[in-house]
């Protein structure tokens, strides 16, 4: 009665994605990879053919295991059809197990040996955690599937290339709480599916171009960081300086918490005999700010008017986004944000880090400690690695810091969405006026 083949799912499937599409307001080009994949942007979608197939397997696994040689029996008269069998899959993913128990632990990325969690071994696990584990590598295999056919996309896969760009997940409540109109942005800016000049043209095969400097196909990073009318116009500076006064007005509360907490002596806790000392007030281990908790420290912003760095540091024509400095400690922080095109979040990272290597050098010949925090929020909502590690040094933790680098990271994207609005309105004045 459950014997449904797996093109007879595919098809269901077909089905719901296209309404699925439909809801989400992108078009029908967009591909499932987006959907249910895990990208750059993680939707809490799961596929409906993945769902069966998992399913399936467990199903499988479930009968063969048992103790009953009836019920054992019953595992014959499953049957997925000729293009997907549960069998196979199974036997895939148990023998793709036991050759990771042969290669041992292997480290992904940047990060050193050892590091995260030991994954369970096939060889030590019992039946139930073998059960698991082979309905996760049967996800796994599904993934790499994916992975697959997003290498093949040129321009929907882009954010294979997304160098240093930190995942962004959507959850259900996201989605419902986010306007129609900017989710609808936000998933077709990620897969370059908007109707760009170079989109419009490659459609409708008419030629299209930038309104603003006329050049022929411009694609949407032209649009988003890459025209010059619109640099010139000042659009750019006007989404950057958004994303600056977010940041500035965090770390001057950090700069700010900091201060009182130093000023604040922790009185003596006298315990009774037989009681336990009170752990120390949360609040306080929470307020961090790392370096900025010893001495006075005052904060410099390039927003309404132009920053000059401190001359009691030392004298440069550089005019860093944000200073932050301390006479007593001798120290001073310099923080550059970019807001730059996702795939160039790395490379804005090395440009930047480069400009001010001089005048870090500078600070420290006038015995200044000095350090350099470029920092790149991408034009589509992707906070760069270096906003997780400006937090980190300044300790901003936990739930604070993902509400921070969840309202930098809106704030970018939904200052790209006002730009991708008003492509075409040639007075740029008049339109942020409104
Ligand atoms: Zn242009």
């Amino acid at each position: 009665m459950y014997n449904i083949s797996v093109s007879t799912v595919d098809q269901i499937d077909r089905k719901a994605n296209a309404y699925f599409r439909r809801w989400l307001g992108v078009p029908r080009c967009l591909s499932s990879v987006a959907l249910y994949g895990k990208n750059k942007l993680n939707l809490p979608f799961s596929s409906i053919a993945e769902d069966f197939k998992l399913e399936k397997v467990r199903l499988v696994l479930e009968l063969e295991g048992s103790q009953d040689p009836s019920v054992r029996a019953a595992n014959q008269g499953l049957s997925t059809g000729k293009k997907w069998s549960a069998s196979t899959s199974i036997s895939q993913a148990i023998s793709r197990q036991q050759h990771k128990d042969l290669v041992g632990s292997v480290q992904v990325g940047r990060a050193g040996f050892g590091w995260g969690k030991r994954d369970q071994r096939w060889k030590s696990a019992n039946p139930r955690e073998r059960r698991q584990l082979v309905i996760q590598e049967v996800k796994r295999m599904e993934e790499e599937r994916r992975r697959v056919t997003a290498v093949g996309q040129s321009q929907q896969g882009a954010w294979l290339n997304w160098e240093g760009a930190v995942e962004r997940r959507l959850t259900w409540s996201d989605l419902w709480s986010m306007q129609n109109a900017r989710l609808s942005f936000l998933l077709r800016s990620v897969y370059d599916v908007l109707p760009s000049p170079y989109n419009l043209t490659r459609w409708y095969k008419n030629e299209e171009s930038c309104q603003l400097c006329g050049q022929a196909q411009a694609d949407l990073k032209h649009i988003l960081s890459n025209c010059k009318i619109a640099l010139q116009q000042g659009r750019y500076t006007w989404r950057h300086n958004k994303v600056l006064r977010l940041i500035a007005v965090m770390l001057e509360e950090v700069r700010k918490k900091a201060k009182g907490a130093t000023a604040r002596t922790q009185p003596i806790q006298f315990v009774r005999e037989g009681q336990k000392p009170k752990s120390a007030d949360s609040n306080n281990i929470n307020t961090g700010g790392g370096p900025l908790s010893r001495g006075k420290w005052e904060m410099a912003v390039d927003l309404d008017r132009q920053l000059r760095f401190p001359s009691t540091i030392c004298v440069t024509q550089l005019r860093p986004d944000l200073v932050l400095w301390s006479e007593d400690q001798k120290s001073v922080l310099i923080i550059e944000l970019t807001v730059p095109w996702e795939e160039n979040i790395q490379e804005a990272y090395e440009r930047k880090k480069l400009k001010y290597e001089e005048l870090a050098d500078q600070c420290k010949q006038q015995g200044w400690r000095s350090r350099v925090y470029p920092v790149e929020v991408g034009t589509r909502g992707f906070a760069g690695t270096s906003l997780l590690r400006l937090c980190r040094d300044l300790q901003i933790q936990g739930k604070l810091q993902s509400q921070f680098v969840r309202q930098v990271t809106e704030e970018a994207e939904r200052s790209s969405f006002f730009l991708w609005i008003k492509r075409k309105d040639k007075c740029w004045k008049k339109a942020v006026q409104k």
